[in-house]
């Protein structure tokens, strides 16, 4: 790997891990989530990073991919568990980190806080080159069923690459059975996640989070002045909000309606467990070296 690109790699890393926990310092009872979303953006911006894909706050039976909505008026309460995702680039290099915060002195559900976070210790306690993902993937298993929860099966840990954050491998939270064997300087995502439902996510719909998939002729002037903004995130995920900040409500939808029919926009909606089951996750990015660099890890971790 080149310098250069490992340098790139830890600068994101450092920003991700910087803005997560000062992303998990602010969500209390009584917080808005749409503000502490907000403020955790200036944040990664301020810190010169830029956004591999939105922040997300995911709360309890919702596993990930929650974002909220120009108006949304969530405020955090007493018993939330909240699921804080953070991904920064520098250049197209990725860090990509989670931390789950629990609003409440449940014992079950501090129990469930500590799964995921052992689970991934276990994880990366194990990997390095030559190391199968279906060792990785038993170690996330055992961690969590010893404490009585499910591994969400169908979501997966990820390879990350330049403007990429979901490329092979896949890095399972069960034992697949998977042969393959990580390699030197190969950048993967680890991201257990605990349920207490059935352990398996669902997609619903209303999504706040889009990506581009492809490049379409646009005839409608209106949507192309959107696009030349959504061109701008290089194919990585956008919120709409961002575009409504941008171009006002009623142009946003339009455009994203557009596109939408033109078969190019990708939609990412909110991942709730099937059972109604509450999650907790946790997230490192880790470069595969017979040391490997965990670039989302501060050092009191
Ligand atoms: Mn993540
Ligand atoms: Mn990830």
């Amino acid at each position: 790997m080149e310098k250069e690109v490992l340098q790139s790699y830890k600068k994101a890393g450092l920003i991700a891990a910087k803005a997560r926990d000062y992303c998990c310092s602010l969500v209390k009872e009584g917080e808005s989530l749409l503000e502490v979303t907000k403020k955790t953006e200036e944040k990664i911006l301020s810190m010169g990073g830029d956004f591999a894909f939105p922040p997300q706050i995911s709360l309890n039976n919702i596993a990930a991919h929650f974002y909220p909505a120009h108006d949304d008026n969530t405020v955090f309460k007493e018993g939330d568990v909240a699921k804080v995702d953070v991904g920064v680039h520098i250049g197209g290099f990725v860090g990509d980190t989670a931390r789950t915060v629990v609003l409440s002195n449940n014992q079950k559900l501090k129990l469930l806080q500590e799964a995921s976070k052992k689970a991934l210790e276990s994880a990366i306690r194990t990997v390095k080159p030559g190391v199968t993902l279906s060792e990785i993937g038993k170690n996330i298993q055992e961690e969590i069923t010893k404490r009585g929860f499910a591994p969400i099966k169908n979501l997966t840990g990820h390879g990350l690459g330049q403007w990429q954050i979901h490329t092979s491998p896949s890095v399972p939270n069960f034992d697949t059975g998977s042969q393959t064997e990580l390699t030197e300087n190969q950048v993967i995502a680890i991201e257990p996640f605990a349920s207490t439902g059935e352990g398996k996510i669902f997609e619903s719909s209303n999504p706040e989070l889009f990506s581009l998939s492809g490049q379409r002729p646009v005839r409608s002037p209106l949507t192309r002045e959107v696009l030349r903004t959504i061109e701008e995130y290089n194919d990585l995920p956008f919120a709409k909000r961002w575009l409504i900040e941008k171009h006002g409500l009623g142009k946003t939808s339009f455009a994203l309606r557009e596109l939408d029919k033109l078969g190019v926009l990708e939609k990412h909606p909110p991942l709730p467990d099937g059972g109604e089951g509450i999650v907790s996750q946790a997230e490192h990015t880790v470069i595969i070296k017979d040391k490997p660099i965990f670039t989302t890890r501060l050092d009191d971790e």
